[in-house]
């Protein structure tokens, strides 16, 4: 039994049921779950009562408590081609039209180190669960490279099984090489499923079933991915209704919308989100309110790739559970959690009006959102009996001074958001005082970016 007291924390963003922010706030957790919050006075008399000494405690003075952020979309091996020239300013088909011949060149530790890579960048910017979606597996690499880094950085993850199997000579985008098999791509979802996937409460690890995309996959593996996925209770991700070309693409080769299709496909559920949907109409809002589909929503690669401004607002309206996505990260570049939370929030008034998202309601998005986003009841919010997924965000620095006197919580996204101080992931202190505790970063980056030149001369 291991016992870790948080406290002193200027404001505690619970993201509880009644939205408690706590001044002066504690957490203790205990074996890696939230056992008590409140403020710090409450705690100490709490533990003096029970005789409970803490074995570690931290001080949080000068910082907001809050828990950990959700990354709901993700391709991490794409970290190692970031602003890569030919990719720059396309749109999304030419955009991957240049990019898949590069992927054709990764490899099983290019997929590790990436992913690590990948997974650093976003637990500096307060995210402690991610999703990633790899779905090309060049050269012998396979899930299971991602899910070892994820364990060794130590991140809670939804490791999703992508897919590509309709290749430019059956009128899919992709080239030939970097599609599978269908049969092949089921047996090594199933195997995978069996291998890793972990149903149980405080999990860190789920296995989800995710073809890479309506123009990629054909229609049968799409349908026989839900009926495995449904077989073995995991969740299915795909990108839906990212673009216009997207949207044409649809009603030109199904002859129906993307929301139309996903849906004549088993494609809609509460067990279900898709990436973007930028163009989902009023209609599929309206499916997927009703059938509890998920959107993980990617404001800075919508903008990057000019995709469009999605209905969030509308979305929200209806009750359709919306989390955020960083995406990318060749299409991002960025993976900055907080920094999404910021963009969604000014994006989201951009499209629809100055009170179109508070920070508050981004927040939500970024916590509460992504858990329900991702099938989960065990993170999003800290509260007794979640998991001890915390972060903490220095309020004292020049980024938020003049802002977080008045509201240090709205500051984190008005201001330029800080890397966090402290991350607490399932109990574990992950990032103390700013640096990892995991890994050795400097050496990881020093292959990745190895690895990164290997990866575009091997191309070219
Ligand atoms: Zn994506």
């Amino acid at each position: 039994m291991t016992t870790l007291l948080l406290h002193h924390a200027d404001v505690l963003l619970t993201m509880d049921a009644a939205r408690r922010e706590i001044a002066d706030g504690a957490v203790l957790i205990r074996d890696g779950v939230i056992e008590t919050v409140g403020t710090t006075d409450e705690l100490a008399a709490l533990c003096a009562h029970a005789g409970v000494a803490p074995d570690e405690t931290i001080e949080l003075r000068g910082h907001v408590l809050m828990p950990g952020l959700v990354n709901t979309h993700h391709h991490m091996y794409q970290s190692l081609t970031r602003a890569m020239p030919a990719a720059q300013d396309a749109e999304l088909f030419d955009w991957l039209r240049a990019l898949y011949p590069v992927w054709a060149g990764l490899t099983p530790e290019m997929i590790h180190v990436s992913t690590q890579t990948a997974m650093a960048e976003l637990i500096r910017s307060g995210c402690t669960t991610s999703s990633d979606h790899l779905y090309i597996y060049p050269n012998g690499s396979r899930l299971d490279d991602s899910i070892a880094a994820a364990q060794e950085i130590g991140m809670r993850f939804t490791a999703c099984r992508g897919s590509m199997s309709v290749g430019q000579s059956k009128g899919g985008l992709p080239p030939d090489e970097v599609v599978e098999r269908e049969d092949a791509i089921l047996t090594d979802t199933r195997r995978l499923i069996e291998t890793w996937h972990d149903p149980r409460r405080h999990s860190m690890l789920h296995v989800a079933v995710a073809p890479c995309s309506p123009f990629s996959v054909s229609r049968e593996l799409m349908r026989e991915s839900a009926e495995l996925a449904r077989h073995y209770g995991v969740r299915l991700h795909t990108h839906l209704a990212e673009n216009d070309k997207d949207i044409s693409y649809s009603r030109e080769v199904f002859g129906m919308t993307p929301a139309e299709y996903a849906e004549s496909l088993g494609w809609t559920g509460d067990d279900v989100w898709h990436a973007h949907c930028v163009k989902l109409d009023a209609p599929g809002i309206a499916l997927f309110a009703r059938s509890g589909t998920g959107v993980a929503h990617c404001p800075c690669s919508n903008m990057r790739l000019a995709s469009g401004i999605a209905p969030i607002p509308q979305m929200r309206a209806a009750g359709v559970p919306v989390g955020l996505g960083v995406d990318g990260s060749a299409s991002n570049d960025g993976a900055h959690m907080l920094g999404e939370a910021r963009q969604a929030m000014l994006l989201a008034r951009v499209g629809h009006g100055p009170a179109a998202l508070t920070a508050r309601e981004a927040l939500e998005l970024a916590t509460l959102g992504g858990a329900r986003v991702l099938g989960r009841d065990d993170i999003g919010a800290i509260a007794p009996g979640m998991s001890a997924d915390c972060v903490a965000f220095n309020t004292g620095g020049v980024s938020l001074a003049g802002g977080a006197v008045h509201d240090p919580v709205a500051a984190l996204l008005f201001c330029t958001p800080p890397p966090v101080s402290l991350s607490v992931i399932n109990g574990r202190v992950v990032v103390r005082e700013g640096q990892l505790t995991t890994i050795d970063l400097p050496r990881v980056l020093e292959r990745h970016n190895r690895f990164a030149l290997a990866l575009a001369a091997g191309h070219a």
